[in-house]
């Protein structure tokens, strides 16, 4: 029993990010301005701050600029959409995300259709998931990108033919990493909490993508040996120190890393890379926007 390669995320996104402060220079000296992220937040989730405080420190230290926008939580569902159809209008704003979740009274899908699609940098709009369906050029949700990224860092390119199963349809996250396998060329099974004998369909896998949100259920007696297995599950448990929590995916990591060729760690893994993908996404809509060629080598 062989142990797996473990994926670096956490260098991958490092990298990538290096890269895309490397590119911004280019863009600002042809546009004449930074490329721009907007993060609208609604309310004081204290998970929520901790993020788009992340974000706009990452996006700033890659060179672009941040806009940050903090409303109260009983904003009305009219003045948020009123504040994204401005960020829509505004030029210096290539890439708009309102963070998620939105406290229960606001219509979280009305609101992430008021924007651009072009600016769609969160990749979650219909008609992103419409463009990435039908192969056209558009944004697409950071965690899948980071995924196939890590994927085709681990594998090569050259995805053609594998088996991949996809644990989790969500429209966050389930859906559009099978899409974005299909576009690969692989043969993708979609399973959920309704398919039959999981184990005997994941057991057939090159390629594990599991966004479950259920710690360790993916076991190594499910694993095709050799296969790479990448865990977008972050799960909160009870740590071996009373009172504290750790965080899990939802594979059984250190039974499936002695039977995978390579494995994702939680955190370390997926985690990262979406915020790097948001960066790399703002970019791309950045130089679309401008009508500048897309920056080759991510
Ligand atoms: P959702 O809850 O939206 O979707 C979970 C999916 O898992 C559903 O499609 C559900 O099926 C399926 N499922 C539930 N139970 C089972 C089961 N027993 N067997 C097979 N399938 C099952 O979650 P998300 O997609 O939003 O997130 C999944 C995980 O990824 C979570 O742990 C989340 O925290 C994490 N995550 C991590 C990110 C990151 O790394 N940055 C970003 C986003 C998510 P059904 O549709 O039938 O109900």
């Amino acid at each position: 029993m062989s142990d797996a390669q473990i994926i670096d995320g956490k260098a991958f996104a490092a990298g990538l990010r290096a890269k895309i402060a490397q590119a911004v220079p280019a863009f600002e000296l042809a546009a004449g301005r930074k490329p721009g992220l907007a993060v609208v937040l609604v309310g004081d989730d204290p998970a929520s701050r901790v993020y788009v405080a992340n974000k706009a420190k990452q996006t700033v230290e890659v060179g672009m600029a941040s806009f940050e926008h903090r409303l109260p939580a009983d904003t009305p569902q009219d003045e948020l959409v009123a504040l994204v159809q401005r960020l829509n209008a505004d030029d210096a704003v290539d890439g708009i995300l309102v963070q998620l979740p939105l406290p229960k009274h606001l219509d979280e899908m009305a609101v992430v259709s008021a924007i651009d699609p072009d600016k769609d940098v969160d990749g979650l709009h219909v008609v992103s998931a419409g463009r990435l369906a039908s192969g056209l050029p558009g944004l697409v949700s950071c965690t899948p990108l980071g995924c196939m990224m890590l994927i085709r860092d681990v594998l090569g390119d050259d995805l053609s033919g594998k088996n991949a199963v996809v644990i989790g349809r969500s429209i966050l996250v389930g859906k559009p990493v099978a899409q974005l396998l299909l576009a690969a060329n692989c043969t993708v099974t979609i399973a959920h909490s309704r398919t039959q004998d999981l184990a005997d369909v994941v057991r057939r896998a090159d390629i594990v993508v599991a966004a479950v949100g259920r710690p360790k259920m993916v076991k190594a007696e499910w694993i095709k040996p050799g296969a790479c297995v990448i865990d977008v599950g972050i799960n909160r448990v009870p740590s071996s120190v009373e009172g504290k929590t750790r965080l899990v995916g939802d594979v059984d990591y250190a039974n499936v890393s002695g039977i995978a060729g390579s494995i994702t760690p939680v955190p370390g893994g997926v985690g990262p890379m979406t915020i790097a993908c948001l960066l790399h996404n703002t970019l791309l809509a950045a130089n679309r926007r401008a009508g500048l060629p897309e920056t080759k080598g991510f």
